[in-house]
């Protein structure tokens, strides 16, 4: 079934008139070693098929065994989401019958999940904080990855055969539901944005996975309803699946809304339904309708014992856990003493972590930001990189700004010497020495220009002794030039002064 094309509503027009709420399903491709409850590998890009077991293949009379770094790392993320840890809980049999589940159910969790009621803070790009209630994190096993072949689309309809690779299936997932987001406004696309960028910063730096959205290791649903106004009740929602960057989930809850006040306007209602979203045309389409009904036949696991985590167990997972993302900008940006706005661009671009590794390197905080988000960004840009993909380590750009602040380079030469970094001619030390870009600090040549200089420009040499100070410009400029930028300018005109007199 799919709803009628009707006409979107523009986007400020929308939030205007409707009150929307989101509410976001994450799930996290935990990084362990092997897969839930089977020894087979967790490996990204292999021969498909070649990661399986009779568990994962869900052979008759294969028996599962519980990873246990997955369920620490399931307690991790729920820690860090300000979660309780169930005392114990057990693993569901959700039922459904497609082929990427061999066994015909999904080993989840049900009304047991390992973590309840937590909470997170999310910070927007001007600083204001929106706190996410998390109903829930639970563990669950991936499905198999099925490939349609054939048709137009890529999905089943209209294709000719479907292939199925089961290396996926078994992976390790943590599933975290929030519960609605209200009060968000025409901010809900960048909120819920926002919540899955923290989310996927929380599972880097708890080291619980690798997060990269492009390999599908975190994958967002985003729920979407609109209302007439915060007092109203809930209105229907939509799920939209699957959706793996961040901008496409800031892009697809703005289309949402843009849809969504669309068919209220024309006085009919939002189907419950999961939604497809379209990267290419930014637009998403009708999936399945969905009623909350919807039955999986759920019941308890039979083939696994309940996970009872001891107390003493969550509470040494707890004192592993690191510095959280927002308290560790927060820590930096005291410590380092930069403006908001200066923290926000350094986050925005990436170079936190870089600038971080140059303090740690010696450093000053200014001349690290210097660095990194000045000629540095600007390559990248030039370039279409990110910083991280540059050729030059932390460690170079200490040494580099180390021979500015000793004197032996000046500003301009620094950015020669950067040049010779980046194109792969070693550390800054070697580049001074086999490009010869030493300032020059031995009066002796600077003389010698200097006579030059003077001896070529007369008429210059003569107003100047003459007691015209104005174009002694000129000779200085020249003597820059015949020492290529490497000599001291305060010091050329000290000298020039000097040697006629002045
Ligand atoms: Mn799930």
């Amino acid at each position: 079934m799919t709803s009628p094309t009707l006409e979107l509503v523009a986007y400020d027009d929308a939030v205007r008139r409707y009150d929307p709420v989101i509410g976001i399903e994450v799930h996290v491709e935990l990084g362990t070693k092997t897969k839930m409850f089977c020894a087979a590998e967790v490996a990204y890009g292999g021969e498909p098929n070649s990661q399986v077991t009779p568990v994962s293949l869900g052979l008759p009379g294969a028996l599962p065994v519980l990873n246990g770094t997955a369920v620490e790392h399931a307690i991790k993320i729920g820690l860090a989401l300000n979660c309780t840890i169930a005392e114990s809980c057990r693993f569901a049999r959700k039922n459904y019958f497609y082929p990427d589940v061999p066994k015909n159910f999904q080993t989840s969790q049900y009304d047991e999940p390992i973590a309840y009621d937590g909470w997170l803070d999310v910070e927007l790009e001007d600083g204001t904080i929106v706190r996410v209630e998390i109903e829930r994190a639970h563990m669950e096993e991936d499905a198999g990855k099925n490939t349609h072949v054939g048709g137009a689309t890529g999905r089943i309809h209209g294709a000719e055969y479907s292939l199925v690779d089961y290396n996926r299936a078994g992976i390790p997932l943590v599933e975290i539901v929030t519960r609605p987001i209200t009060g968000v406004g025409d901010r809900a696309p960048e909120v819920a944005r926002a919540y899955v960028q923290t989310l996927r910063d929380i599972f880097r730096a708890l080291d619980v996975s690798e997060a990269r959205m492009e390999r599908g290791n975190v994958r967002a649903d985003v729920n979407l309803s609109l209302r007439p106004s915060p007092d109203s009740p809930l209105g229907t929602r939509t799920e939209t699946k699957n959706v793996n960057s961040f901008r496409s989930v800031e892009r697809a809850v703005r289309f949402e809304i843009s849809r969504q006040a669309g068919v209220l306007d024309a006085g009919q209602k939002v189907i419950q339904e999961t939604r497809h979203w379209h990267e290419d045309t930014g637009v998403t389409t009708s999936g399945r309708v969905k009623s909350d009904a919807e039955d999986y036949r759920y019941f308890p696991e039979p083939d696994l014992v309940p996970v009872a985590p001891s107390r003493e167990w969550v509470e040494e997972i707890r004192a592993t856990l690191p510095e959280m993302p927002v308290a560790r900008r927060n820590r930096l940006q005291a410590e380092w003493g930069y403006a908001d706005a200066e923290m926000r661009d350094v986050v925005n671009a990436g170079a936190l972590d870089l600038i971080e590794a140059t303090v740690a390197a010696g450093t000053s905080a200014a001349g690290a930001r210097k660095w990194w988000m000045g000629e540095l960004a600007r390559r990248a840009k030039q370039d279409d990189q990110t910083l991280e993909d540059l050729t030059v380590t932390p460690a170079q750009i200490s040494a580099l700004q180390a021979l500015v602040d000793s004197g032996r380079i000046n500003d301009k030469l620094a950015r020669q010497v950067l040049e010779g970094v980046l194109a792969g001619e070693g550390d800054p030390e070697d580049i001074v020495v086999s490009r010869g870009l030493e300032v020059v600090s031995d009066d002796g040549p600077l003389l010698a220009a200097i006579d030059d200089a003077l001896a070529a420009q007369p008429d210059i040499a003569a107003k100047v002794q003459g007691g015209n100070l104005g174009p002694v410009g000129a000779i200085i400029g020249a003597v820059m030039k015949a020492t290529r930028g490497q000599a001291d300018a305060g010091r050329v005109r000290e000298l020039v002064l000097e040697r006629i007199g002045q």
